[in-house]
C-alpha cells in the first residue's frame, strides 16, 4: 500500500505512541506563552535520536514544517507551529548528569532549567542562568532563545555556559558543535550560531554546560528612591564602583504600586518610602567580602536612596524578592492586555527611555510600567491595554511600534532575551540592515534548503494584532 499523506507515513514508521494525532494534544502544542494558536497536523514525541532522524528525513522528503518545542514558555510565538506540520516535542528528554570533577553538566534538551542548578548545588557547583520561568522552561528552549535571567548581570546568559551542542541539522544529519573541553578552536563556531536561532537551524538533542563554584554566601538589599531617574543613576554608580552585583533589578513606581496593591506586606512604611522606584540588589561571594561590599554599597547610596535595607534573614530576603516576582502578574490589575517588550538600552540612554515612556503614558492614556535588569540595561517595558476596547488595542499596537523605533534610535536593541519569534518580526528591519538580514537568510538557506525547520519565524513580518489570542491558563500564570 502506498502512503501519500506524510503524517500517515510518519505514523506508520514511528507508531501512535510517538506520533500523536489527538486533537486536544495537538491544540496544547499549537501555541506558547504568546498564545497565538496554529494547529499542527501531529505532535511528535521522539523516543531517541533515530526517531528525530526519521522525522527530519520524512519532513525533507515531503517539505513538511517541523517546529521543535520544549515547555512552550516562549513569549514571542517562537514555539507555535505557524505553518502547521509537525511539532517535535523534546520536553520528555530529561537525562541530566553532573561531572563534578570536570565542573560540567551533560543535559538532554527537556531538562527543566531549575533542576540543573538544584542538582549542581548539591555538589557545590551552580548553573547561574536563571530566567524567571526557570521552574518550567527547558534547557533546549533556553539554548534556542539564548535565555537570560537576573544573574546575567554578573555571570552572563545561556550562551556563556554552553560548551558543546549535539543534534540534527534540518536536513536530518547528526552533528556535534564544540566539545566537553575547556578550550576548543577547531573550525567555524556553529555552536554559537545554533544558540539563539530559535529552532530554525537545528534540533538540539544534547548539550554540555559549564558550571561555576556555588558562591559561599548571598546578601539581598532593597533600596527606594524618590524617582526612576535617581534609581537608575544609583544603579550606574553601583556598576561604576565595581561592586559587581550578581543581581540588580529595577522597578518603576507603576510596577511597585501594582505589587503593593496585590496585598504584599513588607516590613516597612510602604506608603511614604517604598512606593516610588526601587532597586533590588544581590551580592554574592565569600561572606567577609560581601560584608565589605555591603558597607561600600550603603555608603554609596547615602544621599541617593530614601531607604536602604539589608535582608536580615533568608526569609526576609525571600519577602524582598517577592516584590519583583509578583510585579509581572500584578500588572493585570491595570488592564487585561499586556505587551511585554524586553528591550535593551545603553546606560547613557536610560533617562531618555524613562522620559519617553512617561510621555507615551501621558499621550495615549495607557499605563507603561517598567521593571528589569538594571545592570545589563535589559528592561521589560509594558504597554497595558483593555483587550475588548478596540481603540486601546490600536493605541497599544502603535505604542509598541513607537517604542521599538525609539529604542533603536537610542542605541538599544529590540530584544535582550526573548528573541524575535513572531511578535517582533515587524521590527527586525529597524534593528538590521538588508545586508545583515540577507546574510542571515543565506545561512538559513544553506542549512535548511527546504525551509522545513520552524518556518516563518524571525524574518517574515507577522501581525499579531490580526490574530485571535487563545484564552488559556498556563502553568506559570
Ligand atoms: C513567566 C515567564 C517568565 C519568563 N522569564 C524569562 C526570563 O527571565 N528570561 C528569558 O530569557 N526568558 C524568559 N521567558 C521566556 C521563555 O521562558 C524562554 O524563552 C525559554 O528559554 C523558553 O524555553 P521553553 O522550554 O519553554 O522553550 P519553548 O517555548 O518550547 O521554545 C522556544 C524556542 O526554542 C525552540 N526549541 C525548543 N526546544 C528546542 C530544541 N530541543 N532544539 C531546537 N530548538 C528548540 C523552539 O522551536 C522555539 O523557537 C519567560 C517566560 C515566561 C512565561
Amino acid at each position: 500500500m502506498s502512503l501519500t499523506n506524510p503524517t500517515e507515513e510518519l505514523l506508520a514508521a514511528l507508531g501512535a505512541d510517538v506520533v500523536i494525532l489527538d486533537e486536544a494534544a495537538r491544540f496544547g502544542a499549537s501555541f506558547d506563552n504568546a498564545r497565538l494558536s496554529f494547529m499542527p497536523e501531529a505532535l511528535v514525541r521522539p523516543r531517541d535520536e533515530d526517531d528525530v532522524a526519521k522525522v527530519l528525513a520524512l519532513a525533507n522528503r515531503h517539505s513538511v514544517p517541523v517546529t521543535p518545542r520544549g515547555a512552550g514558555s516562549a513569549t514571542t510565538g517562537a514555539a507555535s507551529p505557524l505553518k502547521g506540520g509537525w511539532v517535535l516535542d523534546m520536553s520528555g528528554w530529561k537525562n541530566l548528569h553532573i561531572d563534578s570533577d570536570a565542573g560540567l553538566a551533560y543535559v538532554q534538551p527537556g531538562v527543566v532549567t531549575a533542576d540543573i542548578n538544584a542538582e549542581a548545588e548539591k555538589l557545590g557547583w551552580c548553573y547561574p542562568p536563571d530566567p524567571s520561568s526557570h521552574k518550567y522552561c527547558t534547557i533546549g528552549g533556553n539554548i534556542a532563545c539564548n535565555a537570560g535571567g537576573m544573574r546575567a548581570a554578573k555571570y552572563g546568559v545561556t550562551r556563556d555556559f554552553v560548551m558543546a551542542l549535539e543534534g540534527f541539522l534540518p536536513t536530518g544529519e547528526w552533528v556535534r558543535w564544540g566539545a566537553d573541553l575547556r578550550k576548543y578552536a577547531s573550525g567555524y563556531n556553529l555552536r554559537d550560531l545554533w544558540i539563539g536561532s530559535e529552532g530554525t537551524l537545528g534540533v538540539i538533542t544534547g548539550a554540555v554546560l559549564k558550571l561555576l563554584p556555588k558562591p559561599e554566601a548571598r546578601a539581598t538589599f532593597l533600596m527606594s528612591f524618590s524617582n526612576e531617574k535617581v534609581a537608575l543613576e544609583a544603579s550606574r554608580a553601583i556598576i561604576g564602583a565595581r561592586l559587581n552585583p550578581s543581581i540588580m533589578e529595577f522597578l518603576d513606581r507603576q510596577s511597585v504600586r501594582c505589587t503593593l496593591d496585590e496585598g504584599l506586606v513588607l516590613p516597612f512604611d510602604t506608603e511614604t518610602v517604598f512606593a516610588p522606584a526601587l532597586l533590588l540588589v544581590e551580592l554574592d561571594g565569600a561572606a567577609d567580602a560581601i560584608d565589605l561590599a555591603a558597607g561600600r554599597l550603603e555608603a554609596l547610596m547615602k544621599g541617593r536612596a530614601v531607604a536602604f535595607r539589608r535582608a536580615k534573614s533568608v526569609d526576609e530576603a525571600e519577602l524582598l524578592w517577592s516584590v519583583r516576582r509578583k510585579c509581572s502578574k500584578a500588572m493585570f490589575r491595570i488592564a487585561d492586555g499586556k505587551l511585554n517588550e524586553d528591550i535593551v538600552i545603553p546606560p547613557r540612554s536610560q533617562d531618555a527611555l524613562i522620559d519617553f515612556t512617561l510621555e507615551l503614558k501621558e499621550r495615549t492614556g495607557l499605563a507603561t510600567p517598567i521593571f528589569g535588569h538594571a545592570a545589563d540595561g535589559n528592561f521589560h517595558v509594558h504597554i497595558m491595554y483593555r483587550r475588548r476596547v478596540a481603540e486601546e488595542c490600536a493605541l497599544a499596537e502603535k505604542a509598541v511600534a513607537e517604542l521599538m523605533g525609539k529604542v533603536v534610535e537610542l542605541g538599544g536593541a529590540i530584544s535582550g532575551e526573548h528573541g524575535i519569534g513572531l511578535s517582533k518580526t515587524p521590527f527586525l528591519r529597524l534593528q538590521h540592515s538588508e545586508a545583515e538580514i540577507g546574510a542571515m537568510l543565506a545561512i538559513k538557506r544553506a542549512l535548511d534548503p527546504r525551509g522545513i525547520l520552524n518556518p516563518g519565524k524571525i524574518f517574515e513580518p507577522f501581525r499579531v494584532w490580526e490574530h485571535e489570542i487563545v484564552r488559556v491558563t498556563l502553568p506559570w500564570d
